[in-house]
């Protein structure tokens, strides 16, 4: 059996039981006036739980799952189908899951949390066909194997969850392996190596937590579900500004190189250091 196969839910279990299990509060979905907790409306028709800090469970459609360089991962785009519902006034309840969902994974992004996936299988709705009859649900798991987002674009709303990827490891040019040519980071100036501070890159990376600190914009996804930006020194090292987090800067790619070679590098060195200071 392949890795996606093994996947495929057998049992079709409730609901309220799998979200316990991955960990979410499930106490209030008692407080309703029907005998069943597991029935109450408020939540069982919801695909996606948070516990807040802790864990995101969402509802992955088996068929959806796909391999990629060994990664079983599952792509989508929620708020583009929330906006497709939003045209219609009978679909809100359509609407309201899949914007419900778009808020978790784009949590779950934000603040670095574990995924856990209740895999789905049976008559899906197609995605496209706003009138298809709604989906059925033949069997439901929980994957045991948590999952995370290894990326988000905040602009459109895609994103990719990838089984087994650690959440958002925040990584720099420096710690990237193979070691690619970076042609802004003055290396060595006439036979002086500059060591950088491992210590420093790390503080400055969780300080910008994921995002450029110079246009917010999160940092692209490696290939292995980290999220990279460039540590930048607003004074080079060559130039003998300090090797200390105050001196140092996260930034996307585009941005490092704007540092480097823009023509208002001068004006975003000053505002640089001024914001850190
Ligand atoms: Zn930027
Ligand atoms: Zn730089």
């Amino acid at each position: 059996m392949t890795q996606l196969e093994s996947l495929r839910p057998t049992k079709n279990r409730r609901v309220m039981d799998l979200v316990q299990e991955a960990g979410i509060d499930v106490s209030d979905w008692a407080n309703y006036a029907g005998k069943s907790p597991a029935a109450n409306p408020k939540y069982c028709y919801d695909w996606a739980f948070i516990q807040p800090d802790r864990v995101v469970v969402l509802n992955l459609w088996f068929f959806g799952i796909y391999e990629h360089n060994g990664n079983l991962q599952l792509s989508d785009n929620l708020r583009l189908q929330a906006e497709r519902y939003a045209r219609r006034p009978d679909k809100s309840t359509w609407r309201r899951r899949s914007e419900k969902l778009d808020e978790a994974v784009r949590y779950a992004y934000s603040k670095r949390l574990p995924i856990r996936a209740i895999v789905l299988d049976g008559h899906a709705r197609a995605h496209e066909d706003i009138d298809a009859e709604a989906s059925r649900v033949e069997a439901r798991q929980l994957d045991p194997v948590p999952w995370a987002v290894t990326s988000y674009n905040d602009q459109t709303g895609e994103f990719t969850v990838t089984r087994g990827a650690l959440p958002g490891r925040l990584v720099d040019q420096f710690e990237i392996g193979g070691n690619p040519n970076f042609p802004t980071e003055v290396r060595s100036v006439s036979g002086t190596e500059f060591v950088r501070s491992a210590p420093v890159r790390k503080r400055v990376l969780n300080r910008a937590d994921g995002r450029c600190e110079w246009c917010g914009e999160y940092g692209f996804a490696t290939h292995d579900g980290a999220i990279f930006l460039e540590t930048h020194h607003i004074v080079p090292l060559s130039e003998g500004g300090p090797d200390k987090s105050s001196n140092v800067v996260a930034l996307c790619p585009n941005h490092h190189r704007e540092a480097h070679f823009g023509a208002l590098r001068e004006g975003m060195r000053e505002s640089m250091l001024r914001k850190l200071r």
